[in-house]
């Protein structure tokens, strides 16, 4: 479908998301600019909760990554949408929902060492190689999912005996609400783990942190995807 048949209020939306995908590009290549580290920031669009019309809005505003927390969800919104976008899996993942994951072109929240081995098993089954990111609870908060920072190298190193997974980087999520030194703490911390896991051996580039409400200070810090979804589509229903 083309955006010329769409109903006119698939027009309003989309120009009201593209006007704020663009200003979200202004804000990520000046905090790009400030923070230094000189790498490149893909924007990745986080449509859970919205229909497939956010994924088509986003993708008509030239975003090509999509971000969704849970996998039906996912399934259902990537069958109802035409647009060639890359699917990324950003929320925890159950063991029973490892072959559906698989599907997913980057799976952020590899958590547990449980986890890798279920996704492992169906990769190989699948016969694919499974790209996924280590998510890291840097700040320790106990309603987070993820390894430790201290758990960061051995699962860096066990991950050297699942070879169909393969570790691109690093994701974490910074406590809500957070102040400024609490944000560049947990940002920074994200970073060197980043640089653990390369360290260890993997071609690991990825550092996937920043949501809408901290996605500057993530970028300043060297973020190299930022995940965003109410600055993009406005608020979730609850
Ligand atoms: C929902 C979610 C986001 C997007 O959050 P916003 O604050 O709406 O930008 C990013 N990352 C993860 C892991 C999420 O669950």
């Amino acid at each position: 479908m083309t955006a010329s048949t769409r109903l006119p209020s698939f027009s309003a939306f989309a120009e009201q998301v593209s006007s704020a995908v663009d200003d979200a590009r202004r804000r990520i290549d000046a905090a790009r600019q400030r923070g230094g580290h000189g790498q490149d920031v893909t924007l990745i669009a986080v449509t859970k909760t919205h229909g497939p019309e956010a994924v088509e809005a986003a993708a008509a505003a030239g975003v090509r990554d999509v971000g969704e927390n849970r996998v039906q969800e996912a399934e259902a919104k990537r069958a109802a949408v035409s647009a060639d976008v890359r699917w990324h899996l950003i929320g925890h993942l159950q063991r029973n929902k490892a072959q559906a994951a698989a599907g997913f072109n980057l799976i952020h929240s590899l958590d547990s060492e449980r986890l890798a081995v279920a996704l492992h098993s169906a990769a190989l089954q699948l016969e694919r190689a499974v790209p996924v990111l280590l998510q890291v609870n840097v700040s320790g908060e106990a309603s987070k999912f993820g390894v430790t920072m201290a758990e960061v190298e051995a699962m860096a190193q066990r991950l050297h005996e699942l070879p169909q997974l393969q570790l691109h980087g690093v994701m974490t999520m910074a406590p809500y609400d957070a102040d400024e030194v609490t944000l560049r703490a947990v940002f920074s911390g994200a970073r060197r783990s980043l640089a653990t896991v390369r360290a260890a051996g993997h071609d690991a580039r990825v550092l996937s942190m920043g949501m809408s409400g901290d996605f500057e200070v993530a970028v300043e810090e060297g973020a190299t995807h930022v995940r965003l979804g109410t600055i993009l589509f406005g608020s979730r229903a609850a």
